[in-house]
């Protein structure tokens, strides 16, 4: 395991490649302190943003929108190419930076990264393609037409758990829709963010697009309020806790701002009688123990069918119990650190309120020693007789509840049972049920699967989740469009005046 001072070093190296100028670190004044939870102890300090810098800093990126809206969409394109020929070339290099900043394992850290330089390949096709449509007018001689229009500055705020893959998302739509972005990252991973905004700093430089279009505010939620409740902020999009999304939708809303919310899920799969467990026992372990358990869209609730469920359960224990945890760096890991002290008590108290309420751990859940400061846990999992208490909550941690169920109708009232509704999963060999899971009447989730687990969502559909998820859409399909405004507009060039549905006046 690399030391504190390894990682710093390690750190500052990545840094230099991506080429952070040496002004970003400070000692003094306001800084954020980098840390890794590869050693749970602080690596150095960066240069972090004032409340009272907020309004400068959004102001300078609308006065770049006022320049960026009018360049054509396509040439928009050109700086999110070069940004993902950057990725492309720097991926080891920021995936390092993930890796130190928030435990990722090696493989899941490139993967993010991969996910940046597609979303860019799919950002720079989209700027041929913001397309409008023309309706039929029921007035002759006049035309009805929508088109898409940049729609103002684009405020970010990020979650720590995908430090650099959610900024992609935004701002590579964002971009190519005409929007500047100013980027408020998870205090957690300010590393990451510094390297982002450098490489996306030269791309917009060589391309000689206006310098304010890319924006970073580094601090805590004091820096990201001053952000949400900025007049000029046209779109909020955030990412986080159903608690942040609480407190931040409400003041979006008051001041008539568009939010984009991408918040806490507890997120379930069915395991169906007919289900090919070799397929549903690895997409689970995945699910459930991928990242630490601490992704959005991590598995946290198995609803598995009473007639399989000794045998799947059995199964799932013995993955359980040989999962690799350790060095994120090392090939072989498979389960990282949590990110935080915080995360473990969490976990802990999560299993504690678990037990008090019949649930009986099955297997892992407590502190594994790795031979380094940090925390990381082995994923637990936990036979639970109700779904209810701390099981209707989203607990960010490894931790897989299972119940158990005898009809699929029971099994779809367990899944919908809970406040989020992010993403979903059925294994199933039964066509009838697969479908029945993915009718009105099934799962309730902004993302459902078959025989596929709950995370790894491709950048092609648009991603997000209903319910206390927030309904936010971002990444592939029409996600653009909440980055634009639609102008609506009626072409009469017949020369009389006609007014619509046969109305007459004079
Ligand atoms: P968090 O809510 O603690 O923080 C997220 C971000 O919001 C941080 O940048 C933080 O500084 C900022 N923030 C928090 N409160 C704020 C406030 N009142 N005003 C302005 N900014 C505020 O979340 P976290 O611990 O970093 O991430 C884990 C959570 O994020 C989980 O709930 C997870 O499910 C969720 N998440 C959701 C998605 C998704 O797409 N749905 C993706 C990743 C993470």
């Amino acid at each position: 395991m690399r030391t504190r001072d390894d990682l710093a070093a390690l750190a500052h190296d990545a840094l230099r490649t991506l080429g952070v100028p040496d002004s970003a670190l400070a000692e003094d004044g306001p800084v954020l302190r980098a840390r890794s939870p590869l050693v749970d102890a602080e690596l150095f300090s960066v240069r972090a943003t004032a409340p009272e810098e907020v309004d400068d800093v959004v102001d300078a990126a609308h006065r770049a929108f006022l320049d960026w809206r009018l360049v054509p969409a396509p040439v928009r394109g050109r700086v999110v190419k070069r940004l993902g020929e950057l990725l492309t070339e720097h991926k080891e290099t920021l995936a390092d930076l993930v890796t130190i900043e928030v435990g990722k394992i090696r493989s899941e850290a490139l993967g993010e990264v991969q996910e940046m330089i597609d979303i860019c390949d799919l950002a720079v096709g989209l700027s041929r393609q913001l397309y409008g449509r023309t309706m039929p007018s029921e007035r002759p001689g006049h035309r009805l037409q929508e088109v898409w229009h940049p729609l103002g500055v684009v405020g970010v705020i990020s979650a720590f758990n995908f430090p650099v893959a959610v900024w992609s998302w935004n701002t590579s739509v964002a971009l190519v829709c005409g929007d500047p972005v100013v980027w408020k990252p998870s205090e957690l991973a300010p590393l990451c963010a510094l390297g982002c905004d450098a490489l996306l700093r030269r791309a917009i430089a060589e391309e000689g697009a206006p310098d304010g279009i890319h924006q970073l505010l580094l601090g805590g939620r004091d820096v990201g309020n001053a952000l949400v409740e900025h007049p000029q902020v046209a779109l909020l999009s955030a990412t986080g806790s159903t608690r942040m999304g609480r407190e931040v939708g409400p003041k979006v809303a008051a001041r008539f701002g568009r939010s984009l919310l991408e918040l806490g899920g507890n997120n379930a799969v069915v395991v169906a009688p007919s289900a090919n467990l070799d397929l549903a026992v690895s997409s689970i372990v995945f699910a459930a123990a991928g990242t630490a358990g601490q992704r959005c869209t991590s598995m946290r609730r198995l609803i598995v069918h009473e007639s399989v469920a000794d045998e799947l359960v059995g199964r799932l224990e013995k993955a359980f119990a040989s999962l690799p945890v350790g060095d994120p760096f090392e090939e072989g890991t498979l389960v990282g650190p949590l990110v935080n002290e915080r995360a473990f008590t969490a976990m802990q108290e999560a299993l504690e309120a678990v037990r008090i309420q019949g649930g009986e751990v099955l297997v892992g859940g407590e502190r594994a020693d790795v031979g380094a400061d940090g925390y990381w846990a082995r994923p637990a999992l936990v036979r639970v007789p109700h779904q209810d208490g701390i099981v209707l909550q989203e607990t960010f941690a490894p931790i897989l509840y299972v119940l158990t169920y005898s009809d699929l109708d029971e099994a779809l009232a367990l899944h919908n049972g809970v406040s989020q509704g992010l993403s979903a999963g059925i294994f199933t060999s039964d066509q009838a049920e697969a479908e029945r899971f993915l009718a009105p009447d099934g799962a309730d989730t902004g993302i459902a699967n078959v025989n596929s687990g709950t995370s790894g969502a491709e950048i092609g559909g648009a991603f997000g989740g209903e319910k206390e998820t927030g309904g936010g859409r971002e990444s592939g399909s029409d996600a653009w469009k909440g980055y634009m405004r639609r102008s609506t507009n009626t072409i009469n060039w017949s020369g009389v005046v006609q007014l619509a549905q046969g109305v007459d006046f004079g």
